[in-house]
């Protein structure tokens, strides 16, 4: 799929399709595919999205068709895309382009469900504030729950919505919910700096189907990021993996460069682990493991960080931490490996120009150092 061997020159397709479900139902879909870089590999991710509400929403616009092939075009982009915030972009983009708006942005729940949060502005910052469910009233929240879009010709007499959460030259706005199904996912607001009569019959029905697309972009975004997230996580102990670490150490020593600050770095090892899982099966090396990444990550600081290096070894970066700091930090974590076992490390400081693999290379050799020395220490490179 990467065409002429040449990755510059990904494959982008995008077509629509009849789909057939188990019952014998006919429905539309669309069938994308997009091509994913990412750590110098290529990977070719292919979605196919039922279009029946794009197409219901496509059906009541027909009379528009000026107006449809304005949105096809504003649109495109949306589906062509593989990489999330682009989508946003392209989303809130259309929805101020169509709307003729002095703002637009796109809100979606938050991670942990509290409330509705820009992803995505255009015409205005936005406050990256979390609008709470259950807070003070505000448009978004309002169209999120009730589910139907929300016209204010003036958000001044407006008790519908606070004050403070509108821009401050706003004074009309358009609320619509994006629906996937009967799922609200978000919220697209458009506004204006003028107060309105009314929101025309043309619009609505335009923001009706830029809302329908966002939907299905949204969704894909979604199952992008959560991809990303997946390449860059050890499934047994939710830690970064080894391919994260391997960004995060350039990211870290280039920040350390920067601040003229000390950056130690430490490989920790399980000591005896073969025998351990020997003696009480394999199943029981895995809770080990989970569990030392869980102790292990209580004794350390928020900016350092922790990754599963390899099977039952942990490489952990320590920020401002020089070669004594890091010895005492790294006893104390060695001290808390639970179920009575021990682990052995290996500590080396940055000397100020040396590469990630040079780093780690001398992490490794003093961790060797300390399982030859009789393991459960620390040796410092
Ligand atoms: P040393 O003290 O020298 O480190 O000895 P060791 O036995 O810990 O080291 P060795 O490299 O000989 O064995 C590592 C063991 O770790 C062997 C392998 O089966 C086990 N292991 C690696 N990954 C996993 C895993 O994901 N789960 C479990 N249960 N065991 C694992
Ligand atoms: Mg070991
Ligand atoms: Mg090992």
């Amino acid at each position: 799929f990467v065409r002429n061997g040449n990755p510059a020159h990904p494959l982008d397709l995008r077509t629509e399709r009849t789909a057939i479900d188990r019952h014998g139902r006919r429905f539309p879909v669309e069938l994308a595919a997009a091509t994913l870089h990412h750590d110098g590999t290529t990977s070719l991710h292919t979605f196919m999205h039922d279009i029946t509400d794009r197409h219901l929403s496509r059906a009541q616009a027909d009379e528009h068709a000026a107006d449809v092939a304005a949105i096809s075009e504003a649109t495109a982009t949306l589906a062509r895309t593989a990489a999330p915030e682009e989508a946003r972009g392209a989303i809130v983009r259309a929805a101020q382009a169509i709307a003729g708006a002095a703002f637009a942005a796109l809100f979606e729940p938050d991670a942990d469900g509290a409330g509705l949060r820009a992803s995505s502005a255009v015409g205005a910052e936005v406050s990256s504030a979390v609008l709470p469910f259950d807070g003070p009233p505000s448009g978004a929240v309002r169209t999120y729950t009730g589910q139907a879009p929300i016209f204010s010709g003036d958000l001044e007499r407006d008790a519908r919505v606070t004050r403070r959460f509108v821009r401050p030259r706003m004074r009309s706005a358009y609320w619509v919910p994006v629906k996937r199904g009967e799922t609200v996912r978000g919220v697209i607001v458009v506004g204006w700096n003028e107060p309105l009569q009314e929101i025309s019959d043309r619009v609505a029905r335009m923001m009706g189907l830029v809302a329908a697309e966002a939907a299905v972009a949204i969704e894909r975004a979604t199952l992008l990021d959560r991809l990303a997230r997946m390449a860059r996580t050890d499934d047994l102990t939710g830690l970064p993996n080894r391919r994260a670490w391997d960004q995060e150490i350039v990211r870290e020593i280039a920040r350390a460069k920067r601040r003229g600050a000390p950056l130690t770095v430490a490989m920790v090892d399980l000591d005896h682990f073969k025998a351990y899982n020997d003696a009480r099966g394999h199943l029981a090396g895995d809770r080990l493991l989970k569990e030392a990444a869980g102790a292990w990550q209580t004794v350390l600081r928020e900016t350092d960080m922790i990754a599963r290096y390899g099977g039952e070894e942990f490489a952990i970066a320590l920020p401002a931490c020089d070669d004594q700091e890091a010895m005492v930090l790294i006893d104390r974590l060695r001290g808390v490996t639970p179920g009575g076992e021990s682990c052995s490390a290996g500590i080396a400081t940055w000397n100020g120009t040396e590469e990630p693999e040079d780093l780690l290379g001398r992490a490794d050799r003093a961790l060797y150092e300390a399982k030859r020395d009789g393991r459960n220490r620390t040796v410092l490179a």
